[in-house]
């Protein structure tokens, strides 16, 4: 097949989070497969800087039409493997910044034009550069315009550029909501400005289009896909994917074990496997040295990785930080955010140095170092579209401690519900539940073989990406 993919993130050119993930991996699954894949990006400063860009060929020259106005722009191509080829969007005004969607404070204020040009200039290049795509796959809202702006240059120019659109849903949190006049940007059909379009409380709403016009909706896990069609979850849109139920499937994202695989980590002091965990106990001792504490700790060590968001139940931590200060246990915490959240999590490591360690910044060798020196990996998501540290801390032998939402139910089986299959530990997204967990937790660990079945049932999940690349081509032969 031939396969398009679409969205504002690939590893490694740009990366904010796992959708950058997730494209690169499906993508070179696919293109591993046999399959034909181009991937659309932005040509941030970051993309253009990369290695693999350096000889990138300019396809295009490209004049993309914005209401009243033609704008200008280019398309570079490189390919950084057989069968995979990465098409840059590049337009120095929108793209030649650091950071994606905002200076860090705030979103830019042009979000709207840099996206929709985006799309434009995709659409453009499947025209002009006669791509005759199989399947264009769009992700989050800065691709949503997609399959809209598709079918309407197919009607315009009388061709046919793309046997089926798919669209993903990677986070509904995020929609892409702007002023009603941005409509005009798109040059789309007044029709399609009405209730039943893009059209969203006076305003206008990316991801409501890429939700009703493409012919398939993902999201990247089952759960997610049913939860984001209740009023809890569905961030205002539940309605609206409601309309597809019929059209929507969850696949889940994989692991990529080329990075993340303990046999082989070199960002590791030592490495180990199921049936040898020597290695694991040198990067405990390891963790315990970087975070100040006594190297030789018995106890259970918890440990988090996370941005500090509400997504991710920084705050049901927080209103049970009485837990680690009570017992015998260390809790180590690698991540940065929300400024409130950092102050409260530096306060709780004032007040217990010698138990409790945050690393507020970005580190690569501290997140492989947690997911293997710790006892217990922590993620109480109140959301959780599928999440990656929750597969990562199995496949490390680290029992997961999550919350039953989204991903997170999907890929953790609770160890005290079920004991013979059991993988980590479960709580509901509240205080009381995960003190509940935490304490489930020492038992758990208090019992030594009980914790040592659970940590291999953990370790031998397959959480790879040739799962998930087989769903997705399942998902397209079906769609064509
Ligand atoms: P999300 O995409 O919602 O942030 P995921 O669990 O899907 O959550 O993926 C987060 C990714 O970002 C993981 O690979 C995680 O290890 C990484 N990460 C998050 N915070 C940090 C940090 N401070 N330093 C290094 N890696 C981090």
């Amino acid at each position: 097949m031939k396969i398009v993919h679409v969205a504002s993130e690939l590893f490694p050119y740009m990366k904010t989070g796992g959708l950058a993930d997730a494209v690169a991996a499906l993508g070179v699954s696919l293109a591993e497969n046999g399959h034909e894949v181009s991937v659309f990006v932005p040509g941030y400063r970051a993309a253009l800087e990369h290695k693999d860009a350096a000889g990138a060929e300019r396809k295009l020259r490209l004049k993309v039409e914005m209401a009243d106005d033609f704008l200008s722009g280019d398309v570079r191509v490189f390919s950084p493997r057989k069968n995979l080829k990465v098409h840059l969007i590049c337009r120095e005004e929108f793209f030649d910044r650091r950071n994606p969607y905002g200076n860090g404070e705030r979103d830019y204020e042009d979000n709207a034009d840099r996206f929709i040009f985006f799309c434009k200039a995709v659409v453009e290049m499947l025209r002009l550069g006669d791509l005759q795509a199989d399947v264009v796959h769009c992700h989050d809202w800065q691709a949503a315009l997609l399959p809209l702006l598709l079918r309407e240059a197919e009607r315009r120019h009388n061709v046919t550029l793309a046997l089926k659109t798919i669209f993903t849903i990677h986070n509904i949190a995020f929609q892409g909501v702007f002023p009603a006049k941005t409509f005009a940007r798109t040059n789309l059909p007044d029709e399609l400005n009405q209730m039943d379009g893009l059209e969203y409380y006076s305003q206008i709403n990316l991801m409501k289009g890429g939700i009703l016009f493409s012919d398939r909706v993902t999201t990247v896990s089952p759960r997610y896909a049913q939860e984001i069609q209740t009023p809890e979850f569905g961030c205002g849109l539940d309605g609206v994917v409601q309309t597809r139920a019929d059209d929507i499937v969850g696949l889940l994202n994989g692991v990529d074990n080329s990075v993340w695989n303990p046999a082989v980590d070199p960002l590791l002091p030592a490495r180990y496997s199921a049936v040898n965990l020597s290695g694991k106990a040198v990067c405990r001792t390891e963790l315990l040295k970087r975070c100040g504490f006594a190297p030789d700790f018995k106890g259970p060590i918890f440990g988090m990785v996370a941005r500090l968001t509400e997504q991710k139940g920084i705050d049901l931590l927080l209103a049970n930080q009485d837990f680690f200060l009570a017992h015998e246990v260390r809790f180590v915490v690698l991540g940065s955010g929300d400024k409130r959240m950092e102050q409260e999590l530096r306060d709780l490591t004032a007040a217990a140095p010698q138990k409790v360690y945050l690393c507020a910044k970005l580190d690569e060798a501290m997140s492989h170092l947690i997911e293997a020196g710790s006892d217990f990996f922590l993620m109480p998501s109140i959301f959780e579209p599928c999440g990656l540290n929750q597969m990562y801390s199995q496949v490390y032998g680290t029992v997961p401690i999550v919350s039953r939402v989204g991903g997170l139910a999907d890929t953790v089986t609770d160890a005290d519900a079920e004991p013979g299959r059991g993988t980590g530990l479960m709580c509901d997204p509240n205080a009381a539940s995960l003190r509940d967990a935490l304490h489930r937790a020492l038992s758990l660990a208090a019992d030594k073989p009980r914790f040592a079945a659970v940590q291999q049932r953990a370790m031998a999940r397959d959480f790879s990406w040739k799962v998930a690349a087989a769903g997705y081509e399942r998902l397209y032969q079906d769609a064509l």
